[in-house]
């Protein structure tokens, strides 16, 4: 049978890029209690979900027990935060435990809260619940409305308090990834001028994520080039169902194309490119309707670290990378009206016509909620009925005088039924869920968790998850 001392654990990060991992233990934690395993995760991962229950699985996913064989390592990077140039971040609360899978298939098992590293400056190296569920919850949700993202295993209850603004119950959060490569992986090694260093990191990244750069004239421009592509997708995807990520600093943009670290994230609902939700966003940085741009700057940074990969001659080098990220508005636009077409029932010369680009003017005009306002849509194209659509506008000559020519398009209701979703994980009831597991009651939250993962279906006696907040909710505020 499984124990953790049968578990493999593979070491390829810390084995080809030493310098850029610190081998480091989790600290103990006190009383271990599972809140939350993701089962059909631990069976597509080859894991046994009974095993992961048991006291030995528990130690494993908090930290307290390390396989045999197993290196587990606090990743180095640095990263723009806010603008600002850190020169040194680094997992200060998290560890990468080891790979799971082979060559082509490699995922990362990492720990989120397992305590102080030497990159932990002036934290304590420790999460809570709250925020960890959260990142569960979310990046599930993600996953299910066919986003890529890293994957929540599970989430331990560490039996530590730990202080906050008030005493919290600590927490860990078993994460699993394609890898933690992130665009601050590379900007550090750019800043060490260790060219083997910088080249090592580009031929893990191509071999892992982007393998076909490997067989291209200039492989480093290759990976480049596919990293704009997959993160231009990405944002796209972002943009389509309002999500907010909330903290779009380098350091957090992945290699892979994944989501990563769902700290103050947040979704719209109110279709308002200016949405923040941040604590520590006052200047709306990092606004939903920012994000493309953002992102396109994070990738420029990316572009730096690579240049001395690129070409000998760094003006040569300047030019292509430049090029290559000239990509990225195309790719993001083709992507977001492709999408956009999509969640209109649209295909080939239809999703084209300017209809869905009008779409976009009466959003901003009424902003009504996002995901209520699509689905009411695909209720106009499925019935005819227009009035759940009508509803959500103050507008109703323009709606109506843009359903008309929508409507004349011959709208694919299947294709938006499987494109719109009718659960996101809604603010008010992700903190509802978050307050009540914090206070010990895991029930809303595996309620929850149950509806955004299956977040196409319409089901009887879920309406409340399909809808927006209540007026008594407020503004929302999140907080890293
Ligand atoms: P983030 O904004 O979540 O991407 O985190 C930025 C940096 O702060 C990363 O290097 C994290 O490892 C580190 N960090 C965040 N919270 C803590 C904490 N409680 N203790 C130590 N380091 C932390
Ligand atoms: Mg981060
Ligand atoms: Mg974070």
């Amino acid at each position: 049978s499984i124990s953790t001392s049968s578990l493999e654990l593979g070491t390829t990060f810390a084995t080809e890029l030493p310098e850029l991992a610190l081998p480091w233990r989790a600290e103990e934690a006190p009383e271990p209690r599972l809140l939350v395993l993701n089962q059909p995760l631990a069976v597509e991962l080859g894991l046994d979900p009974a095993w992961l229950r048991s006291d030995d699985g528990v130690r494993l996913l908090v930290g307290n027990a390390v396989p045999a064989g197993a290196t587990p390592v606090a990743q180095a990077y640095a990263g723009h935060q806010f603008g600002g140039y850190s020169p040194r971040l680094g997992d200060g609360r998290a560890l990468l435990l080891g790979e799971l899978g082979g060559p082509g298939q490699r995922r990362d098992l990492h720990l989120k809260g397992s305590g102080r590293t030497p990159f932990a400056r002036g934290g304590d190296g420790r999460a809570v619940v709250g925020p960890m569920l959260r990142e569960y919850v979310v990046s599930e949700a993600m996953h299910a409305l066919g986003i890529p993202t890293t994957r929540s295993l599970a989430v331990v209850a560490t039996g530590r308090r730990v202080q906050r603004e008030v005493p919290m119950p600590g927490a860990v959060l078993a994460r699993v990834a394609a890898s933690h490569l992130r665009v601050g992986s590379f900007q550090l090694a750019r800043s060490t001028d260790d060219a083997d260093l910088l080249r090592r990191l580009a031929d893990h990244a191509i071999a892992r994520h982007h393998p076909a750069a490997a067989d291209a004239a200039n492989p480093a421009l290759a990976l480049f080039e596919a990293v704009v592509a997959a993160q231009a997708s990405l944002v796209a995807r972002w943009m389509l169902v309002g999500f907010v990520h909330g903290v779009m600093n380098t350091d957090n943009v992945t290699i892979s194309g994944e989501t990563i670290d769902y700290g103050p994230c947040a979704f719209l609902e109110s279709f308002d490119p200016t949405t923040t939700f941040s604590s520590i966003d006052a200047q709306g940085r990092y606004a939903y309707g920012n994000q493309p741009v953002v992102m396109e700057w994070n990738l420029a940074r990316l572009g730096e670290a690579l240049l001395p990969l690129v070409h000998d001659d760094e003006a040569e080098a300047v030019t292509l990378v430049t090029d290559a990220l000239g990509g990225f508005r195309r790719q993001y636009s083709a992507a977001w009206s492709a999408g956009l077409g999509a969640k209109l029932g649209l295909t080939g010369a239809a999703s084209e016509e300017p209809v869905v680009d009008d779409l976009l003017r009466l959003l901003q005009e009424n902003h009504p909620d996002l995901t209520s306002f699509f689905r009411a849509l695909t209720t106009a194209a499925g019935t005819g009925d227009r009035e759940p659509a009508r509803s959500l506008v103050v507008d109703l000559a323009g709606i109506d005088a843009w359903l008309d020519r929508w409507l004349a398009l011959g709208p694919d209701a299947d294709l938006m039924r499987r494109t719109n979703p009718v659960v996101v994980p809604r603010n008010h009831l992700v903190e509802e869920a978050l307050d009540a597991a914090t206070a010990g009651d895991l029930e809303p939250f595996g309620r929850l968790v149950e509806a955004v993962t299956h977040p196409f279906e319409e089901r009887p006696g879920l309406e409340r998850y399909a809808e927006p907040a209540p007026d008594s909710f407020g503004g929302y505020t999140t907080y890293c």
